[in-house]
C-alpha cells in the first residue's frame, strides 16, 4: 500500500524532531531505559510508565499511523515514526510496548467496528497493556503446532484450555491476543482462530520466568477453563493464522527499526577501546581490535541503510516480500555480535574505575550481550528468518 500523504520536507521533520525532543525533555519518566528490562519493576514505575506512553499517544508520536477516527494525524508519514523512534532510543528514553503496537495493528486490520470502538481508546489512554499469547512449550518456531484449545458454547461463548509460554509482559499486561485451536479436528495452521483474553479473566493464571539477566520480562500464562464472549473472536473461526501472520511480519520490521541501537552499541564499544589499555598500551593501538571495531561498525552502517532505504520504499508502496525477515536478522545478529564483542573488550582491557562514562558504557554493552540472544530468538528466531527468506523471497525449495 503506498503512502498518500507527500513526504515532509527536510525543513519539516527538522521541526518535528525538535518537537519530539521537547516532549522528551518535558516529559520522560524519571528512569533511563534498559535492554532486557523494559517492564517497570514496581507499581511506581507501572504508573510512570502508562502516564508517558499515553501522553505520547496524545502528543501524535505514537499511533499517528492509525485512521483518523481513531486518533491518527492525517499528516502522518513513516518517516515521523523513525524520527520518533530514533530520538526515543538516543534519549534512552522508554519506548511504547511492541506488544502494544502488534495488537492494535491486529484490531485496526481484522477488528469489527464494536471491538475498535472498545479497545483502541484504552489503548491510546494506556489503561490496556497488550501481551500477545502465541508460543507454547511446543510451539514455538513451529507456532502451527498450537495445542490451546477453545470450545465454542451454546450460547456463543468460548471456553479456553492450555498453556503459553515467553509471554512478554504478561505479568503487567491488562489484555491478550491469543492464538487458539477452535478446530478439535484441524492439524497445522488450519483450524486455528484469535482471541482477545483479557488477563483479569476468571482461571488466567501469569507465573514469571527470571532470565539471565535477573530480570522479569517474560512469563508462562496458563489458561484454565476461561471464558470468553462471542466479541473476544477476531475475525471468523479458522483465521487466526493469518491474522497473527499479518501482525508478525509487521513485528518483525518493528524490532528491526531499533537500529539506532546499533548505533549507541558501537559509541559504547568505541568509548570502551578508546578508555582502556591493554599490555600496557592503549586499547585501539591494537590491531585486531581496531580491525574488529571497524568491522562492527561497517556491519551497523549496513543494517541501517536497510532500514533507511526500506522506509522510503514502504513510502512509495514498492516493499518486497520478506523485508521484515531482513530488518530483524540484521539488527538481531549484528546487535548480538557488537554486545558479546563489547564485553569480552571490556573485560579484557584495563580501564580506570574511577571514570564513570566507561563503566556506564562497559555495563550497558554487557546488558545488552545479556540480552542478545532474547532479540535473536522471540518475534521467530534467526534461523526461521533464514527459512522465510529462502523460501519467500530467494523461492526455494523446503527441505
Ligand atoms: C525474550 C523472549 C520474548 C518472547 N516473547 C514472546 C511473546 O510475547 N509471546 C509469544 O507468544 N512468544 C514469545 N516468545 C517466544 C518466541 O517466539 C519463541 O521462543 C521462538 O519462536 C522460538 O521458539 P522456541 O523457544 O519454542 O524454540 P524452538 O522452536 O524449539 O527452537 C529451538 C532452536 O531450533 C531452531 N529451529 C527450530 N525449527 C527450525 C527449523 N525448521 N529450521 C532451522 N532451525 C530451527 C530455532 O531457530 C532455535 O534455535 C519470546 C521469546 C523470548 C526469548
Amino acid at each position: 500500500m503506498s503512502i498518500t500523504v507527500a513526504r515532509p520536507g527536510a525543513v519539516q521533520l527538522s521541526e518535528f524532531r525538535q518537537r519530539v525532543r521537547a516532549h522528551i525533555d518535558e516529559h520522560a519518566p524519571p528512569f533511563a531505559a534498559r535492554e532486557g528490562r523494559r517492564a517497570p519493576g514496581n507499581a511506581e514505575q507501572e504508573a510512570q510508565l502508562r502516564t508517558w506512553f499515553a501522553g505520547l499517544f496524545a502528543a501524535g508520536f505514537v499511533g499517528a499511523d492509525w485512521p483518523v477516527e481513531y486518533g491518527g494525524r492525517p499528516d502522518h508519514h513513516p518517516l515521523h515514526d523513525r524520527i520518533v523512534s530514533e530520538e526515543l532510543l538516543r534519549a534512552r528514553a522508554p519506548r511504547p510496548v511492541d506488544q502494544v503496537n502488534l495488537a492494535a495493528h491486529v484490531l485496526l486490520h481484522f477488528g469489527s467496528d464494536e471491538q475498535k470502538a472498545a479497545l483502541l481508546p484504552p489503548i491510546r489512554r494506556s489503561e490496556h497493556v497488550w501481551c500477545q499469547l502465541l508460543s507454547e512449550p511446543d510451539a514455538g518456531s513451529d507456532i502451527a503446532g498450537v495445542r490451546c484449545r477453545g470450545v465454542r458454547r451454546d450460547d456463543g461463548s468460548w471456553v479456553i484450555d492450555g498453556q503459553k509460554t515467553w509471554i512478554t509482559d504478561g505479568h503487567w499486561a491488562d489484555m491478550g491476543l491469543a492464538l487458539i485451536r477452535t478446530d478439535p479436528a484441524s492439524t497445522r495452521h488450519h483450524g486455528l482462530s484469535a482471541f482477545i483474553v483479557p488477563l483479569s479473566a476468571a482461571g488466567v493464571q501469569v507465573r514469571p520466568i527470571r532470565t539471565i539477566n535477573e530480570a522479569i520480562e517474560v512469563n508462562e500464562v496458563f489458561l484454565d477453563s476461561v471464558t470468553i464472549g462471542p466479541e473476544g473472536l477476531i475475525g471468523e473461526p479458522g483465521q487466526g493464522w493469518s491474522i497473527i501472520m499479518a501482525g508478525l511480519d509487521f513485528e518483525r520490521f518493528g524490532i528491526g527499526g531499533n537500529v539506532i541501537l546499533l548505533e549507541l552499541l558501537i559509541d559504547d564499544l568505541v568509548t570502551v577501546a578508546r578508555n582502556s589499555t591493554l599490555c600496557g598500551r592503549p586499547a585501539l593501538d591494537h590491531d585486531d581490535i581496531r580491525q574488529t571495531v571497524a568491522e562492527l561498525t561497517v556491519e551497523v552502517e549496513v543494517a541501517k541503510a536497510f532500514i533507511d532505504d526500506h522506509v522510503e520504499r514502504m513510502a512509495a508502496g514498492a516493499d518486497e516480500i520478506g523485508d521484515g525477515s531482513i530488518a530483524k536478522l540484521s539488527f538481531a545478529e549484528t546487535y548480538h555480535r557488537v554486545s558479546a564483542y563489547g564485553t569480552e573488550l571490556g573485560a579484557t582491557v584495563c580501564t580506570v574505575a574511577a571514570d564513570a562514562g566507561v563503566q556506564d558504557a562497559k555495563q550497558r554493552l554487557r546488558e545488552c550481550w545479556l540480552w542478545s540472544r532474547a532479540y535473536t530468538v522471540s518475534g521467530g528466531s534467526s534461523e526461521m528468518m533464514r527459512n522465510i527468506l529462502a523460501k519467500r523471497r530467494l523461492g526455494l525449495p523446503s527441505r
